[in-house]
């Protein structure tokens, strides 16, 4: 999109104001700049060439944790998440170009994790992590937030097709079924790692059902990284690798609401892309699936993308829903946003982790033992604050208790 695309869609705004009180960065900071309106102000000065493009105004607008909760309210429906995105790309593409090579980089070790995996390996379980961690070092560069959010237990990949789950069922009252039905699973490309546990709860849950999962090998992203990073073509170039081996699957099942949100986008696959836990809360069990009936409170965390793009906040809810023995409960006040945002949690601590703090406060006050949330971003940083506030309690993906407490025999 071009400056002049981008300043029509601003005109749509009639700086109304309606979308403030429901912007979490606007109730931080309670200042214009950091409220959706202010933005497009912003966004219209710089395009304009009315404001110089400042360190600080390019700050504002990378303040935006694109949640869509003012897209939501607004009554001209303006695409505020759309114009930044359009407007870092833009704004990115002036950079100097080691700044920019720099994030590219970066990004793109983020979504190609065979190098980095291996190294945060290294790092989780060296003598080098304890050394840096007193240094200080982290704090001084600003990456003590980063170290934070890596997972307790060692991070391994998902690849070449011999998952545990699959093992686990051999031999099981449910093997002689999965044949029935061709289903894929988007693993994301940080979640193909950080999510081995998802992935395998999902592949235990869908050969239970009858269908035959398949996990393709291949890197696979949908673009989201770079798209709100200033790189939207990189991010293209992600969705159009994503779409070319996923089309023709009948069903593609994604575990991160993030990750949906942007698949959604692409017209070859916004028919057969679906949200594992609407899929599986929609379809019919089977009659003799032995499932635990211990009693259980799980609390549920709402992403923003689970409520506002992917207009589904009940999906977990209504999957926890099957289970007998458990009584699912949206956390309260579980509009907010927990600030994790993607690489948002790592850019900008203060917002980040004010806003964390407020949903460690309501965890806590509920006294919850477990919460699932159904994006990898969101259960990355409740981790993180919960560990940081010596609380016992377990985060994890809604698929996880599911296949939990669905009981394999074997015969
Ligand atoms: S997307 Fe969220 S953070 Fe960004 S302007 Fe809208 S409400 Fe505020
Ligand atoms: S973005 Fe929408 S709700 Fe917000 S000020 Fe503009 S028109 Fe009003």
């Amino acid at each position: 999109m071009n400056s002049e695309q981008i300043l029509a869609l601003t005109d749509t705004c009639v700086k109304c104001g309606l979308c403030l009180p429901h912007c979490p960065t606007y109730r931080k900071a309670v200042q214009e700049a950091d409220s959706p309106r202010g933005r497009i102000a912003i966004v219209q000065g710089l395009l304009n060439e009315q404001i110089p493009n400042t360190y600080s105004l390019n700050r504002r607008l990378s303040r935006c944790l694109e949640c869509h909760a003012c897209e939501a309210v607004c009554p001209s429906k303006v695409p505020v998440t759309h114009i930044i995105d359009a407007t870092r790309a833009i704004l990115t593409a002036r950079q100097p170009r080691y700044k920019r090579s720099l994030r590219y980089f970066l990004l793109n070790l983020a979504v190609r994790p065979a190098i980095l995996l291996p190294l945060v390996r290294y790092y989780q379980h060296s003598w080098l992590r304890l050394l840096i961690q007193r240094s200080g070092i982290l704090k001084f560069l600003q990456l003590d937030n980063a170290d934070n959010l890596l997972p307790e237990y060692p991070i391994r990949e998902i690849r070449g097709g011999n998952f545990p789950a699959l093992n686990a069922i051999q031999g099981s009252q449910y093997a002689l079924r999965a044949s029935a039905h061709p289903i894929a699973i988007f693993p994301g490309c940080i979640g193909r790692s950080i999510d081995a546990n998802v992935i395998n709860a999902a592949i235990k849950i869908l050969t239970c059902f009858g269908y035959q999962v398949s996990v393709p090998n291949q890197p696979c992203c949908c673009g989201a990284l770079h798209r709100h990073d200033g790189f939207a073509a990189r991010g293209d170039l992600e969705l159009a690798n994503t779409v070319s081996l996923f089309k023709n699957y009948p069903h593609v099942l994604t575990l991160a609401s993030a990750c949906l949100a942007e698949l959604r986008t692409s017209p070859d696959l916004s028919k057969t892309v679906v949200d594992a836990n609407r899929f599986i809360a929609d379809i019919a069990w089977p009659d003799d699936l032995v499932i635990d009936t211990t009693p259980q409170t799980i609390w549920v965390h709402t992403p923003c993308t689970q409520r506002h793009p992917v207009k589904d906040p009940q999906a977990a809810i209504d999957l926890l829903t099957h289970l007998p023995g458990v009584t699912p409960k949206p956390l309260p006040k579980n509009i907010t946003c927990c600030g994790a945002a993607g690489t948002y949690m790592l850019k900008h601590q203060d917002i980040s982790l004010s806003l964390l703090a407020d949903k460690i406060q309501i965890i806590k006050d509920v006294k919850a033992t477990i919460v699932v949330t159904t994006n990898t971003g969101c259960a990355l940083r409740l981790k993180a604050g919960l560990r940081a506030s010596n609380l016992e309690v377990r985060v994890c993906h809604p698929l996880e208790i599911v296949a939990e407490l669905i009981k394999v025999t074997i015969l």
